[in-house]
């Protein structure tokens, strides 16, 4: 077999020349960043344990009901039908993504997404504990590769269950915890597919993922400007780089840049990239080279931020003080798609009503002469109990009620249904064929909602 043809040099910084993977073992640096980091990441983990258990209005704070094609948000539920009101959520948190990355750069990759908070502060950790750091490979005994996994898979297990409460609820997910899987086979399914593929991902795809399948990083230069807060490299500062030491003293007539080359921050880095070549889609601003490098000048006796937070205008001297478009459109969109929301919200009717025509003929007329429109009225439920509506149809200039059929439905929480109604009127109402009527639905609490509609005739 012919030798494969080794790359020049890395196209990767997950793969080695050869094409094979590169596994990366990055060291901590403890830094300010770090630990602040770790304090976000132990309430984000407690907000996400927590988050099912937590009521709002009786209702889970947080409820993405798949079957029942409910979607509860901090005690709003949202039926499929609201179509318009889902597309406006979902409008709403795309244009805050937009306006956070426009600000603070990718600051939700480095500091809230939970594959970087689990990776960093449960898995890696655990792995440091079984393992040692970084280079000591002499701790990798098979009793303790078998304790790391098991202790993996009870998290990764633990996980599932805690994902699987977003979807179903808590108290569905305690009955199935009391029951053997055999009873519920279909969820005991998901949860296991779930367990294996956090297994797959913390413990083998691991920074795979923000590299090659989270769909964000790529969009990373267009949600950014020159003017976006990045974690970046002051080259000004920096170059020309150089060891530097009491072996090695700065000679007089040879500029030397603060970045003394010792390689920490590529140690350190996750995604195993070097900040020194510039912004890159593999930097998830996790600033755990920020922690290295300021490590190493407090060190060599050099201010700290050399790699900082900063704007590539800032660390290239260029003026940051321009106006960016992109602050004043993302706010004005977020602050229109909000308040439509808000507003929809707060109006809207606690049954929907909404009039279609019947199929067939426009109407018929009757052996009385009277005039017959089949209709049918489409209502869905959203209150928190079911409800019985019934259904009149009047006229809209005479206080008249007209002839309809069997008209009260019963209607479970979130139901919905599409009841036909005969209405049945007097044939000198129709004017050029047609006739205005009202569709009044009401519930046994007083609750009325009417709706406008035109009957045909002859
Ligand atoms: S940690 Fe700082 S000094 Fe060391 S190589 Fe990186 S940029 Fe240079
Ligand atoms: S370059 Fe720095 S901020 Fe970016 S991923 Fe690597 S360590 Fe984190």
């Amino acid at each position: 077999m012919p030798d494969i043809l080794e790359s020049p040099e890395h196209v990767l910084s997950t793969l080695e020349r050869d094409g094979s993977r590169r596994w990366l073992y990055p060291r901590v640096s403890p830094g300010w960043y770090w630990r602040a980091r770790r304090v976000v990441g132990v309430l984000l983990i407690a907000l996400f344990v927590l988050l099912p258990h937590w009521r709002v209005g009786g209702k889970p704070a947080l409820l993405l009901d798949v079957l029942h094609r409910q979607f509860t948000f901090f005690g709003i539920t949202f039926l499929p039908t609201d179509t318009l009101l889902l597309a406006l959520l979902m409008v709403s948190v795309f244009l805050t993504v937009f306006l956070a990355t426009a600000l603070f750069g990718r600051v939700w990759c480095g500091w809230a997404c939970p594959q970087t908070v689990y990776m960093e502060f449960v898995y890696r950790p655990l792995e440091r504990l079984f393992d040692g750091a970084p280079g000591q490979s002499n701790r990798r005994s098979v009793v303790r590769q078998v304790a790391k996994y098991a202790t993996y898979l009870a998290i990764s297990a633990a996980l599932a269950h805690t994902f699987l409460a977003y979807f179903v609820g808590v108290d569905r997910l305690k009955v199935w915890l009391t029951q053997s899987p055999l009873e519920h086979t279909g969820p005991f399914a998901v949860m296991a597919i779930t367990t294996g593929l956090m297994m797959f991902d913390f413990c083998f795809f691991r920074e795979q993922l923000c590299l090659v399948a989270c769909p964000y990083g790529r969009f990373q230069s267009v949600l950014l400007d020159r003017g976006s807060l990045i974690v970046a490299y002051d080259r000004n500062r920096g170059e020309p780089r150089g060891k530097r030491g009491p072996s090695l003293p700065i000679l007089p007539d040879q500029p030397q840049g603060a970045c003394i080359d010792c390689g920490l921050c590529v140690r350190t880095c996750p995604t195993g990239i070097d900040i020194r070549d510039g912004l890159q889609m593999e930097c998830v601003h996790c600033t755990q080279c920020v922690d290295a490098c300021d490590e190493i000048m407090d060190r060599v006796g050099q201010p700290r931020g050399l790699i900082r937070y900063a704007s590539q205008n800032e660390v290239e001297g260029k003026p940051t003080g321009r106006f960016r478009a992109r602050l004043v459109v993302y706010p004005v969109l977020l602050l229109a798609a909000v308040g439509t929301l808000v507003g929809l919200i707060a109006t809207r009717s606690p049954v929907d009503v909404t009039v279609l025509r019947g199929q067939g003929m426009p109407f018929s007329v009757t052996e009385e002469g009277t005039i017959q429109n089949g209709l049918r009225v489409k209502l869905v439920n959203r209150l928190d109990r079911p409800v019985m509506l019934r259904i009149r149809v009047t006229g809209t200039r005479e206080p008249v009620e007209f002839d309809t059929q069997d008209t009260v439905v019963r209607l479970e929480v979130g139901g919905v249904a599409t009841q036909p109604v005969l209405v049945t009127a007097p044939r000198s109402l129709f004017v050029t064929g047609r006739a205005d009527a009202r569709i009044v639905v009401s519930d046994d609490t007083g609750w009325e909602r009417d709706v406008a509609c035109r009957l045909l005739g002859p």
